[in-house]
């Protein structure tokens, strides 16, 4: 039988604490992994398998050298996993028997404070659901403990992927309870299951109470009782921070309450079609809306400016100050420039602070911090007598923190190092007995200079040295041939290969003022060191807010340097769902595409059930407008890129900058919701119609007058008769229901009919030029409806053989041909006296004429039953399973009616 060695005993304790992060076990200089943690840190980290306790049952065993941790730990958690890292908590030279060992901390996705963990323009948000126990408000807090910044607030449970998508938290907490929270889990990438008791009311009030010092969370805007699932959160998040961190966390020094009914309501499908943080290919930042909007030169700004735009505004008010503050500085193109220039020299204090609050900052740290604090003033100079209040607060939210300057510049070096243990970053100069102890240090160095020339006389040895090691300290150190002059008075310690090592009491005597000085003086650097971390730590708060008006200030000139080096205009913002846009441009293609080759359009727009009277515009000029443009051409026209700028220009005015355009007036939305293509669905298994459709089905369920909507090629994932009913019926659907701003682009040219039926109704399309059976694409939007479909042109383009090309045209003649003979348009009822429109300029195409029984009658059957049909009370199948009942019984009708 095999003995456990009291080592490996530590190890499986310590292993057992760490569930299941891999444990990183300090071992002198390295950091060992062992059995399957070795061999999954050998696959991951490329280190070799090597094994201890070689014989009957050798250990698996990997490891790297401890200065590498912050490397290796990137690889670990960028592979999802967690790490626990055990450190030596005594000194081994003390120790007696066993060094002692502990688990320092747990490092997890969503809990990285290390800046070689984190890219300085994201946020790294750990998040935590709780659960409704009664009603259906789940509560959800999200932390970035990088930053400190801490919030919490409750929604309906249905809302909880839409605030996910929002924050696109690294690590997402949920109860083990909860075992069908599959929706939201699918949105983040790692997922810690918490037990229950961790989401519990009174353990949730406790843990926040003890972290924050006050019994009541008034102070913080939360109430007790209809918060309590927010709390709840707050308090799972709280838990797990004690158990993974193991240290103060000072810096977060307050719980923020976040109103989702002050922001514009935006879903993950709308996000992802929007590709507003991150695009739908390749999923990177570069090539996205803020990848292209973010001019922000601090990393404090670059993570503002993703919350803002990932939640822009709906209040007129705060967006015009927004807009106020960008307009005034890009007015003062010089003043910008040196704002930017002066922000461009800060450091992050957002996460030096948390640094220093949790005990992990180095000198380095805070010598930053002091830097950072002496561009203040220049940046406050800036902001003093600016016109626009929101400058003006922000100048007012400013804190210099002299005080906290003043003693991080006179205490530390310029050049600060990035460990405490070895001294060497207090200047001299600045704490007496320092210096006192320095002069003996250096004082004995140069004695044993000295010391060693004058010994090199003495006994004749040129080649004697003065050396030091651990175990006997300084000695003289003479080689092997002049063994024989070495004098009385050496006392021998210890030989090595060519040389012997000797002692005396002179030397001995004066080692001891030389270490002891040397010892001191470093512990007092410590100590000076711990001092001026508690005395930026008790500035915590007025840091933090000078932090976040540092990065409004930062994010507010990257939009106006973006506005004046892109020729943006100031959107004028008004309550009523208009949208009025001369000349826009699509943000992104507008900067990637080459200089000039974008084509600009405009756009008229207004809610149907928009009350005139009220209405702040003058209305007199402006013809009645469309609540609905459908949008036809053919593919590859610009129909989603057109459609799409619409939503982004919105977007963008709404987080309070600047557009692409001419002129623009725009109408705040209450929601977007954008529709557009399907493929990066079907890679998760669901079926795109299916997808569709319950997209779909929410945006009818939610959508209200203010919103706008942009749908592109709605029922595209079903057969053409499907597609192009559920089409035209969403259509007379969002007009007579809803009444908001919706852009439609489609193929069916079928739909253009509408205009003629309702009021809201008008066909544009993408202007397109013919010339010798070539299709040139002018990416112009006119009004009035395409005619023809181009697909085979397309095609061409594309780069499908000529012959498939030719065929294509001979099949698409027989086929046009065929419909002409096959139909008997007197046997099909027509609308309003009208039989269905030629779909290609020669005889009605079988679905137009079939879909006008269908939709002329507004009292069939059918018709009512599909509208009364509640979508978010039925499973995707039992809708399916209705589409079925459906399909069928239209086509017994239209064999009846053959
Ligand atoms: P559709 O939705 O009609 O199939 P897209 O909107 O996807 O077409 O546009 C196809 C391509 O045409 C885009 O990738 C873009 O390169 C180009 N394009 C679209 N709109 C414009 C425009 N206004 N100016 C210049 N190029 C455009």
């Amino acid at each position: 039988m095999s003995t456990v060695t009291p080592m490996m005993q530590q190890y499986h304790e310590a292993k057992a604490a760490a569930g299941d992060a891999l444990l990183l076990f300090r071992m002198g200089d390295f950091y060992e992994l062992f059995f399957d943690d070795a061999k999954i840190a050998a696959r991951l980290l490329g280190l070799a398998l090597t094994s201890r306790d070689k014989g009957e049952n050798p250990v698996p065993m990997a490891g790297f050298p401890y200065h590498q941790l912050d490397a290796y730990l990137a690889k670990l958690i960028a592979a999802g996993h967690r790490a626990a890292i055990c450190e030596q908590v005594e000194d081994p030279k003390q120790a007696k028997g066993l060094v002692k060992r502990e688990i320092m901390r747990i490092v997890t996705p969503g809990t990285l404070t290390d800046d070689a963990l984190l890219t300085p323009s994201v946020s790294n948000f750990l998040a935590a659901i709780a659960h409704p126990t009664q009603g259906d408000q789940a509560g959800l807090a999200w932390i970035d403990v990088s930053t400190g910044r801490f919030f919490a607030a409750i929604f309906p449970a249905r809302e909880l992927p839409d605030q996910l998508a929002r924050i696109q938290p690294a690590e997402l907490l949920l109860s083990e309870e909860n075992v069908n929270a599959l929706e939201a889990a699918e949105l983040c990438l790692s997922i810690t299951r918490r037990p229950a008791w961790a989401f519990a009311y009174q353990a949730a009030v406790e843990s926040l109470a003890n972290h924050f010092g006050t019994l009541s969370l008034d102070g913080f805007g939360f109430d007790l009782r209809g918060d309590s699932a927010a709390l709840r959160a707050a308090g799972a998040v709280l838990d797990y921070l004690a158990e993974t961190q193991k240290v103060s966390l000072a810096h977060v020094d307050r719980l923020l309450p976040y109103s989702a009914s002050e922001r514009l309501a935006i879903d993950p499908a709308t996000r992802r079609s929007l590709e507003i943080t991150s695009t739908i290919r390749s999923g990177h930042r570069e090539g996205s809306l803020l990848g292209v909007m973010d001019r922000t030169v601090t990393g404090l700004g670059a993570r503002l400016l993703a919350d803002w735009l990932a939640a822009p505004l709906i209040d007129v008010v705060a967006i015009r100050a927004r807009l106020d503050a960008v307009a005034e500085l890009v007015a003062d193109s010089t003043l910008t420039a040196s704002l930017r220039e002066a922000l461009g020299q800060t450091y992050d204090i957002q996460r030096l602070l948390a640094r220093v609050t949790t005990g992990r900052a180095s000198p380095r740290d805070l010598s930053f911090v002091g830097r950072t604090l002496a561009i203040l003033p220049k940046v406050k100079a800036k902001l003093t007598a600016r016109t626009s209040p929101l400058l003006q607060q922000l100048e007012q939210r400013i804190d210099l923190c002299g005080d906290i300057r003043g003693p991080l510049e006179q205490a530390l070096v310029d050049d600060c190092p990035l460990v405490a243990r070895d001294g060497g970053f207090i200047r001299s100069g600045y704490h007496a007995p320092l210096d006192e102890l320095r002069e003996l240090t250096a004082g004995g160095k140069q004695w044993m200079a000295e010391y060693q020339a004058a010994e090199g006389l003495r006994t004749g040895i040129p080649s004697i040295k003065v050396g030091f090691n651990s175990v006997f300290g300084y000695y003289l150190e003479i080689t092997h041939a002049h063994r024989d002059k070495v004098p009385a008075d050496y006392i021998r310690k210890q030989t090595i290969k060519n040389a012997e090592r000797y002692i005396t009491p002179p030397l001995k005597e004066h080692e001891e003022k030389v270490l002891t000085a040397e010892e001191r003086s470093k512990q007092l650097e410590l100590d000076i060191f711990a001092q001026l971390r508690e005395l930026v730590a008790g500035a915590t708060t007025r840091l933090q807010a000078t932090a976040n008006a540092l990065a409004e200030v930062d994010v507010l000139a990257g939009l106006a340097e973006l506005a004046r080096s892109r020729s943006y205009v100031q959107p004028i913002i008004v309550a009523e769902p208009v949208l009025d846009i001369e000349a826009g441009r699509h943000p992104v293609l507008d900067i990637t595409e080459p200089d000039g080759t974008f084509v600009p359009n405009g756009i008229e727009c207004r809610a149907r059930n928009e009350e005139r009277s009220t209405s702040e515009l003058d209305h007199s000029s402006l013809a009645p407008r469309a609540s609905i443009l459908l949008i036809t051409g053919p593919n590859m026209a610009g129909k989603s890129t057109y459609i799409r700028q619409t939503a982004l220009l919105t977007l963008m005015a709404q987080m309070g900058s600047f557009v692409p355009a001419k002129r623009a007036t725009i109408g705040v939305a209450d929601r977007i919701f954008a529709r557009v293509g399907a493929s990066d669905e079907l890679s998760r298994g669901q079926s795109t119609f299916m997808v569709e459709m319950t997209e779909t089905a929410r945006i009818l369920n939610t959508a209200s007058s203010q919103s706008l909507v942009i749908l592109d090629e709605i029922g595209r994932g079903t057969s053409t008769y499907d597609g192009l009913s559920l089409a035209w019926s969403i259509v007379e659907h969002i007009h007579e229901q809803i009444g908001c701003r919706t852009l439609f682009a489609t193929h069916y040219h079928e739909l253009t009919d509408l205009e003629e039926q309702l009021t809201g109704v008008r066909n544009y399309n993408v202007a397109v030029k013919e010339w010798q059976d070539e299709v040139v694409f002018l990416h112009q939007i006119v009004a009035g409806a395409a005619d023809k479909s181009y697909g085979i042109h397309v095609a061409q383009l594309a780069g499908v053989p000529r012959s498939v090309n030719e065929r294509a045209r001979e099949v698409l003649a027989w086929l046009e041909t065929q419909h002409e003979i096959n139909l008997d348009e007197s046997e099909l009822p027509s609308v309003n006296g009208r039989v269905g429109r030629p779909a290609s300029g020669q005889g009605g195409s079988p679905s137009s004429h079939w879909q006008m029984t269908l939709f002329s009658s507004d009292d069939h059957p059918l018709l009512d039953e599909i509208l009364a049909t509640e979508l978010n009370d039925i499973t995707p199948l039992e809708a399916l399973r209705l589409l079925h009942a459906w399909q069928q019984r239209i086509a017994e009708e239209r064999a009846t009616a053959k």
